[in-house]
């Protein structure tokens, strides 16, 4: 059957040497009917790629594809027609576009300078973004600024329902946002869906539901009966225009987890998603718009640090960044200088603590999955782990063939469990931290070799024991896949080795026995304690995230990352308006004792002091029947 749909259907990628490298589908057709994708010697010569389908489905195509213009190509759309039969059969695509790649760091002929998407599974340039020039940055602001106050202007409940709207659009389109981000990062699709995806719409439909409750003006009752004539409110109000400057790691979920809040509460966002996963940040813009948001009121700076310190230069009104904490100790300083109030969620050195009563099969597949998921590069993971010496052999065993069994790919394989790391920077910082600590004495069972044969960022998942604090695989954050195993005497030991750290954002209790899981998670300094489970409390609306220290200030995502997003107003209304308030002017002599009698009328010890210090001139009444007053 030809389907004649001819909406746009893919985007693809290209490098400076003008071929397809990757391929993100959108509708009507899903990845997972498209196997591999490449373009043959003989395809390039005559023009042509081609697709291969491993699924046992009939296809036929007529499709016409498009780049879409918001991931910074110049391309003529192209179509392409075929028919796919069998598994072994491939679609042939005629490439008519007019594509014109750059190599990294260079200018358009107009002077426009771009950053750069490389897709990290074979280092290749897939998309090129504009960059945001830093001289516009001030008109970025003004519109960002008129468009706040035209939206903080709408009922909470239209507010809200942008936000499901928001939702629908996510929902629409989320197969393509997982393409991108997957293609982006090369994280695993099934990592992009349920850390990314699924996040930012269960926030959306979490502060839709929930933000009419938590922003509309709150009762202060009083409890102090000289001043039980009054009554007091708190209101919720916007910022105004904030900043939200993001990571890679999660290049989706962290900025939409933020720019929810932001914008329920009647705010304006810059965002700033890192230089590493410019596609991704565009994305977030395409489906604010696609949802329906006033022009001005999202908009997305491509760049790096650079635009991030111009955007704090400008003046915000809060900033909210992610990312590494030697970064967020500059933009501490810049906010600091300028009065500017922020959010920093900086990095993390989470500890695992594993009792011995704890079911051990599952504390080791936990901790495979928290030590390694998205390669190792997340914030909440497990980079630390403490075993009751009763349990550690059995346990590092468990993790040490666990590990072997994963299987390492290119974040177009469904089947792999680890795709690269971001960048060989990084995964050369992770090779040093394990060679510093196999120098000192550490004992790498497994993993933690380049695998050339997949690509330039590939590393196998490494299981480390014989560690101590003094390595910098215990001290510095890792953020690569590594798990390093310490054995200890008593859960005691472990509570002190996990507190023994600068960082505080997460830490994992494993044992059988809760109540004790929940006497040692209270005395772990981290910001979020886990028993039995590892990390996933990112994923529930309702709690909060941050920690101390290192790991940064302030809150985001549940009731408190909400109130990071607005300004506190406390409004009181006097309830007797034509009575002069007993403590002003017309002191006397008379009257300062009057004041130390209330003092005696509502703290003394015994109520027949009380009592006995309400009466007289000089009693508390004194206060109010006066003479002089002015
Ligand atoms: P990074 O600090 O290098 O960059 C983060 C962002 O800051 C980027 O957008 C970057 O362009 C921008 N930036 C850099 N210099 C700046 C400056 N002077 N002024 C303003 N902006 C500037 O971090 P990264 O490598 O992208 O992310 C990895 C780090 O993020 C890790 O340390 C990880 O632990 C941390 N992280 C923390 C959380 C959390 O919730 N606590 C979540 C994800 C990642």
């Amino acid at each position: 059957m030809q389907n004649s749909n001819r909406r746009h259907i893919a985007y693809f990628s290209c490098d400076s040497a003008c071929r397809l490298a990757a391929l993100d589908l959108r509708n009507g057709i899903s990845n997972s009917n498209i196997r591999h994708f490449r373009n043959s010697s003989n395809s390039r010569k005559n023009n042509t790629y081609v697709i291969s389908n491993s699924n046992k489905t009939r296809y036929s195509w007529n499709h016409e594809i498009s780049i879409s213009p918001a991931l910074g190509f110049s391309a003529r759309a192209f179509s392409f027609q075929g028919t796919v039969r069998s598994s072994s059969k491939s679609v042939r695509i005629r490439r008519e576009m007019a594509v014109s790649p750059q190599p990294l760091g260079m200018q358009s002929g107009t002077g426009q300078d771009f950053v750069d998407s490389v897709n990290p599974c074979t280092g290749d340039i897939v998309v090129r973004v504009p960059a945001t020039p830093l001289d516009t940055i001030p008109g970025i602001f003004e519109k960002a600024r008129t468009a706040q106050k035209k939206w903080a202007a709408h009922p909470l409940r239209e507010r809200c329902e942008m936000l499901r709207q928001l939702a629908d659009a996510i929902f629409e389109r989320r197969d393509d946002i997982s393409g991108v981000i997957t293609r982006e990062t090369g994280k695993p699709r099934a990592e992009a869906i349920l850390a990314e995806v699924l996040l930012a719409l269960d926030t959306a439909n979490f502060l839709a539901r929930q933000a009419p409750r938590w922003l509309r003006p709150e009762r202060v009752p009083h409890h102090n009966i000289a001043l039980k004539a009054k009554s007091g409110w708190l209101e919720f109000q916007p910022h105004g225009v904030v900043a939200i400057i993001s990571p890679w790691n999660f290049p989706f979920a962290i900025p939409m987890t933020e720019i929810i809040p932001a914008l329920v509460a009647g705010n304006a966002v810059l965002l700033k998603p890192s230089e590493l996963t410019p596609a991704t940040g565009a994305l977030v813009g395409e489906l604010i718009e696609q949802a329906g948001f006033p022009k001005g009121l999202v908009q997305v700076l491509q760049g790096g640090g650079d635009v991030g310190a111009a955007i704090i230069e400008a003046g915000p009104a809060k900033v909210f960044f992610t990312g590494s904490v030697a970064t967020g100790r500059r933009i501490a300083e810049a906010c600091a200088s300028k009065l500017i109030p922020s959010v920093l969620e900086l990095g993390g050195k989470d500890a695992m603590i594993v009792l011995a009563d704890a079911d051990l099969e599952i504390a080791s597949s936990a901790a495979v999955w928290g030590g390694f998921t998205n390669c190792g590069q997340a914030c909440l993971s497990v980079e630390r782990v403490y075993v009751e010496q009763s349990a550690a052999e059995r346990f590092t065993q468990l993790c040490v063939e666990k590990t072997k069994k994963l299987r390492l790919g290119p974040a177009s394989d469904c089947d792999a469990d680890i795709g690269p790391m971001i960048r060989l920077r990084q995964l050369e910082r992770v090779e040093q931290q394990l060679r510093e600590a196999q120098q000192q004495g550490a004992r790498i069972l497994t993993g933690g070799n380049r695998r050339p044969d997949l690509g330039p960022n590939f590393l196998e998942p490494a299981v480390v024991t014989h560690v101590d604090h003094s390595m910098q695989l215990m001290r510095e954050e890792t953020f690569g896949p590594v798990l390093a195993i310490r054995s200890v005497a008593s859960g005691d030991e472990a509570v002190a080795l996990a507190n023994d750290s600068p960082f505080g954002l997460s830490a994992s209790v494993w044992t059988g026995d809760t109540r004790r899981g929940r006497e040692l998670a209270s005395r772990i300094r981290a910001g979020s304690v886990m028993i039995n489970d590892v990390a996933s409390y990112y994923g529930m609306s309702e709690a909060p995230h941050g920690g101390p220290g290192w790991s940064g200030w302030g809150r985001t995502h549940s009731r408190l990352g909400l109130l990071e997003m607005v300004q506190v107003k406390y409004v009181d209304v006097d309830r007797l308006p034509r009575f002069a308030k007993p403590w002003w002017y017309g002191y006397s002599e008379d009257f300062a004792a009057a004041a130390g009698s209330m003092i005696e009328a509502l703290f003394a010890p015994s109520w027949k002091r009380r009592f006995q210090a309400i009466l007289g001139k000089r009693g508390a009444c004194g206060l109010i029947f006066r003479r002089r007053r002015i």
